[in-house]
């Protein structure tokens, strides 16, 4: 049996027994790690909400036969802000299934974790417009985990696609003016200016700056579109959590 100590983001908490409850942790590492936190409902106070759904915590934990256990708790930062609206909630436990789903036990990932936890603190202090903060984490969460679109060249001819560029989410490349309108471009989508300068910042900048952007009218709708085309596309399954989030814009 081992003892460590980690700091992790709760991605998800389930309850279960008397007293127990089961945490996935997004750690620093950027690895997906379970964890059966044992009685500690019953503890209560400091060490229950340490694990909690969206809170930034110091765990030390035992580790045997690849389980973990927790041995104790210490909460660093809690991301509750974002439970402000149903809305905003919502899109949050999207964004922790999408990336509890894009990362697992053995992948160390830090750029995940510091990504995520921007995008938190971004929703949290209602500074930013929550369907940007979305937009630009699936596209980035995608681009961190091996799924960098291709935008900037054409995927038929080979030559770059200029300021006018189609794109498919669904494939994850682009084609330029003159292929488009040549091969016909179904389920292509043509870029409108905002959209991709929207798309270069946030594949290019650094990641405390990926949601450090505004974009209004018909460029916000298509990027929150494209973006979660995309990275749907690359999850390669669908999201109750989506659904749901969803269904709070009827
Ligand atoms: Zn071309």
């Amino acid at each position: 049996m081992e003892h460590l100590t980690v700091k992790g983001l709760v991605l998800r908490e389930t309850d279960f027994g008397d007293s127990d409850r089961y945490i996935s942790v997004l750690t620093e590492s950027g690895a997906r790690i379970e964890v059966l936190c044992r009685g500690v409902r019953r503890r209560g106070g400091r060490q229950s909400n340490a694990v909690r759904l969206f809170c930034w915590s110091e765990l030390t934990l035992y580790h045997a036969r690849n389980k973990y256990t927790l041995n104790a708790a210490e909460l660093i930062t809690s991301f509750w802000g974002v439970t402000a609206s149903m809305e905003t909630y919502a899109m949050c436990c999207y964004l922790a299934e999408l990336t509890a789903h894009m990362t697992d036990t053995d992948e160390e990932q830090p750029a995940v974790t510091r990504l995520l936890l921007y995008a938190l603190r971004a929703v949290a202090e209602q500074k930013r417009d929550p369907v940007l903060v979305k937009a630009a984490f699936e596209l980035r969460l995608m681009a961190e985990t091996g799924f960098y679109p291709a935008l900037t060249g054409c995927a038929a001819c080979g030559g770059p696609t200029g300021e006018d560029v189609w794109f498919s989410p669904r494939d994850g490349v682009s084609r330029c003016t003159a292929c488009a309108g040549r091969l016909g471009a179904p389920g292509y989508v043509r870029l409108l200016p905002g959209t991709l300068a929207a798309l270069a910042h946030i594949l290019q900048c650094e990641i405390p700056r990926v949601f450090a952007f505004a974009l209004g009218g018909s460029s916000r709708d298509q990027l929150a579109r494209i973006c979660e085309e995309y990275a749907l596309c690359r999850a390669e399954r669908g999201f109750d959590s989506l659904n749901f989030y969803h269904s709070l814009f009827p």
